[in-house]
């Protein structure tokens, strides 16, 4: 299944809300060429994703913020723990494609829930961490991936990354993530109520 309009202008989908999510696959194929977008008309395309797909970092939606820089040209998305209110930067290549568009979000968004979560905007983190991060990333963009019916190359790339990054885990959290379970070190996972949502 894809998102994608044909050539003929057909839509084909995956999602159960068809109008809504043909209609977003067509707002995406008509905004042409992702270098080119325009700031608003990339805003609107990300919120209309976010819309159709009910996707949300399950913290309330004025507790972070999604931005379109089209000058982040190496990377699909990143996200900063920009002080108490998270931030997301959508880069133009997290346009090629609807499928893209939501795989992106469902990554930064886990991102988001990370940062509020284990307030990482107040400490380091080092690199096992940092892969452990990230391996959550790609295990809701793949898992998610496979349920909202993106892609395949889409789901295929979560999952090379995320094998990957398990590669980086020490052994006893490499068996736990493998089955969707993650676990920050202890200083992380003891912060007080109040640096939690
Ligand atoms: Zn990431």
């Amino acid at each position: 299944m894809t998102l994608e309009a044909s050539n003929a202008g057909e839509v084909r989908w995956g999602c159960p809300e068809l109008s809504r999510a043909s209609n977003f696959a067509r707002a995406m194929a008509e905004a042409g060429p992702a270098r080119n977008l325009e700031p608003a008309k990339a805003s609107a395309l990300a919120a209309q994703a976010i819309g159709v797909y009910g996707l949300h970092p399950g913290i309330p939606s004025d507790r972070y913020t999604v931005e379109f820089d089209p000058l982040m040209l190496d990377v699909y998305g990143e996200t900063a723990s920009n002080g108490d209110c998270p931030r997301v930067r959508l880069g133009p290549r997290a346009f090629a494609s609807a499928s893209t568009l939501v795989a992106t979000l469902l990554h930064e968004f886990v991102h988001v829930r990370q940062i509020v979560a284990y307030a990482l905007g107040k400490q380091g983190v080092g690199d096992t961490e940092m892969a452990e991060l990230e391996c959550e990333a790609y295990y809701t963009e793949m898992r998610a991936g496979k349920d909202l019916q993106l892609e395949s190359n889409e789901a295929e790339y979560a999952s090379r990354r995320f094998h990957d990054l398990l590669t980086r885990l020490p052994e006893d959290r490499r068996r736990l993530a493998e089955h969707g379970e993650f676990r920050l070190r202890p200083a992380i996972q003891n912060l007080p109520e109040e640096n939690r949502v």
